[in-house]
């Protein structure tokens, strides 16, 4: 009696086992779940063209933004470094088979694919293994990118921000440009009651009322314009 009790619970702790080492096993081989895809295109730094299986899908990096490159369709003007960050994509991504990780939210409002882009095939999404085999992060890490958090897909952001200070600090790729210089578009200024027209920084200059003072941005548009050049500081 005494011995087949102690044999049933000896079973019973060996299938318990056993069911802790499966469910184990199936945890490690589930991982992280991929999309495996081919990089056809480079749109910019932070968007690119690719295709699963024969089906062409626009994919949008998680968590960053690349500074733009100029669309004047759209009215938008180049970024500094944003011509850098596309081509640097391109050098990394195009026609370079990419595991595509997806979050929460796995497309934007253009239909265009969420997905954090690996390099190689994923396992434990360490932050060591994120450093050395994820897209998003090498574009943060480099100085191309700044991170860019979008709810719900928060998963590695912590992780961004952190290789974001690393580049800062280090002023990689965009920390390290210094701001564009404003330019000043008056190149000469003129007063509309003595037609005369001089550099910003003459003293008469100065002395235009603001009711009578007009902007030429070349000299030529002066002279065009009626205006002749001033006698003390001669434009
Ligand atoms: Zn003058």
């Amino acid at each position: 009696m005494r011995g087949s009790t102690a044999k049933t619970v000896l079973i019973f702790l060996l299938l318990y086992l056993l069911a802790g080492l499966a469910f184990q096993l199936d945890k490690a081989e589930a991982g992280i779940k991929t999309l495996q895809a081919v990089v056809t295109s480079v749109s910019d730094g932070d968007t690119v063209h690719v295709k699963i299986g024969n089906k062409d899908e626009k994919v949008r990096l998680i968590g960053v933004n690349t500074p733009e490159i100029s669309h004047p369709e759209l009215g938008i003007k180049e970024q500094p470094f944003g011509r850098e960050a596309a081509e640097y994509t391109k050098r990394r991504l195009l026609g370079k088979k990419i595991w595509l990780e997806l979050d929460v939210g796995q497309r934007d409002k253009y239909g265009r694919i969420l997905a954090y882009v690996w390099l190689s095939p994923p396992s434990s999404g360490s932050e060591k293994e994120v450093r050395a085999k994820m897209y998003n992060a090498e574009l943060l890490l480099n100085g191309y990118a700044q991170v860019m958090t979008v709810p719900p897909n928060v998963k590695y952001s912590s992780l961004f921000v952190k290789f974001q200070q690393e580049a800062r600090s280090k002023k990689k790729g965009l920390w390290g440009v210094a701001p564009a210089p404003i330019k000043t578009k008056v190149a000469y200024v003129g007063n509309s009651r003595t037609k005369k027209f001089h550099y910003p920084d003459c003293r008469w200059a100065k002395e235009i009322s603001p009711a009578n003072r007009v902007s030429f941005s070349s000299r030529e548009q002066a002279v065009r314009a009626g205006y002749v050049p001033c006698k003390v500081c001669n434009p």
